[in-house]
């Protein structure tokens, strides 16, 4: 369950760890794959907004699209969420 905290009309995630609603998005990396495709397209987009692509054998899906959110709390914490497709399923993972 993605922790959050109700904050001026809006849903805040807080840090699964320490509960700290300062969250910040470090790296957002997207796995792109047509379905059951060997090859996997790796996008990495790092704080700054540049980004990075190169083929990979390995993905969090096991058979088309991922995305895994790289994030830190302002105390330290580092945790990530990720949302992967698997068959009719958007499984939502946060680590
Ligand atoms: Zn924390």
């Amino acid at each position: 369950m993605i922790p959050v905290k109700h904050m001026c009309d809006e849903d805040v995630m807080t840090c699964p760890k320490c509960g700290c609603e300062n969250t910040h998005l470090c790296r957002t990396i997207v796995y792109g794959r047509a379905e059951d495709q060997a090859t996997v397209k790796r996008t990495t987009y790092n704080q700054t907004g540049k980004s990075s692509s190169e083929p990979i054998n390995s993905n969090p899906s096991s058979r088309r699209h991922a995305t895994v959110l790289e994030l830190s709390c302002e105390y330290g914490c580092l945790f990530d969420m990720s949302f992967v497709q698997h068959k009719g399923w958007t499984i939502v993972n946060q680590v």
